[in-house]
């Protein structure tokens, strides 16, 4: 039977008066319709790159133009053609999210180029393998800088253009080390920790805007950083994915298991969702 969404049918199939919006559209259609970015705009931070780069390519495949921020230029520019040549709509605009300046350039840039911002993935970080005593006190505030502040930094500008236009969704790169502490990695798991909380929050004080707010903590994923990881802990990288892959999925991570996952939290498919965190890691964090 081709279910519709019709009339007194919709109504007893969600237990509601049968008055949301779609009821004349198939299951079907009407899962696309929640899921699609038709329209929108999405601005994503660290997207040269590893995961940032694989939520651009997403986002853009679902309909978003994406504006690809990072402080790398080339990959930067790479990822943007590669979203074109797919048929997407991409702009690269350069962005240390470490600078208060940077930031707000980089959000007149994309309304400028795009017209609106309805859509901020706060993915930029970075990884300084090291313990208290062997990290330095710069290194502690790069980790810091790029990967916490600078979700602040970017979303102090792009909030209140979210709230100018009636709302928008604020998806945050956490890791499994925000609810976890893991080894050699304390300025990591400290950023990482402050940002599902500062996720929880924005939740809570941009409710009231229309403005969702919500974290994706992915477990080890191929990316330039995981490998970098193996890097400065001195590892063999073969030895280093087999243990990374020892979990109940038995792989380690895509860039595309966590855009599905960040697709989500920026659709209409979570319109009742903020201030909340999904796991995405094989199950690492299951046991
Ligand atoms: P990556 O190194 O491949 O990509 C990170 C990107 O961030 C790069 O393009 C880099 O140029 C950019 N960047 C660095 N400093 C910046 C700055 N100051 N301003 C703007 N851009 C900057 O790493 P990735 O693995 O794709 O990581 C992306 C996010 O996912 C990070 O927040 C990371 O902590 C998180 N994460 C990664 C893993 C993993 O296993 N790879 C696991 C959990 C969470």
């Amino acid at each position: 039977m081709n279910a519709r969404l019709d009339g007194a049918f919709a109504g007893s199939l969600y237990g509601t008066d049968g008055t949301e919006d779609g009821e004349s559209m198939t299951i079907s259609e009407k899962a696309r319709a929640l899921l699609s970015l038709e329209g929108k705009v999405a601005a994503v931070s660290g997207a040269a790159s590893g995961i940032g780069r694989g939520i651009a390519v997403r986002l853009a495949e679902m309909g978003a133009a994406v504006a690809v921020l990072d402080i790398d230029t080339d990959k930067g520019r790479d990822a943007v053609a590669a979203i074109q040549q797919a048929g997407g709509k991409a702009i690269f605009v350069p962005c240390d999210v470490r600078s208060d300046e940077d930031c707000q350039h980089a959000v007149e840039q994309v309304i400028g180029a795009f017209g609106t911002i309805g859509i901020l993935c706060n993915n930029a970080g970075i990884a300084i393998r090291k313990n208290a005593v062997d990290l330095e006190e710069d290194e502690w505030d790069l980790v810091l800088d790029v990967t916490l502040k600078g979700i602040y930094l970017l979303s102090r500008r792009v909030i209140p253009h979210m709230i100018r236009n009636g709302g928008g969704s604020i998806i945050n790169t956490g890791s499994g080390w925000s609810l976890r502490g893991g080894p050699r990695a304390v300025a990591y798991c400290a950023a990482k920790g402050g940002a599902l909380n500062l996720t929880r929050a924005m939740a809570i004080d941009h409710g009231k805007d229309r403005i969702r707010v919500n974290c994706v903590c992915p477990g080890d994923v191929d990316t330039p950083m995981l490998r970098s990881e193996c890097a400065q802990l001195g590892g063999n990288l073969t030895e280093f994915m087999k243990e990374a892959a020892n979990r109940p999925l038995a792989r380690v991570g895509t860039p595309e298991d966590v855009a599905n996952a960040v697709l989500f939290f920026a659709s209409d498919m979570s319109a009742w969702v903020t201030g909340a965190y999904l796991v995405v890691d094989g199950g690492g964090l299951a046991g």
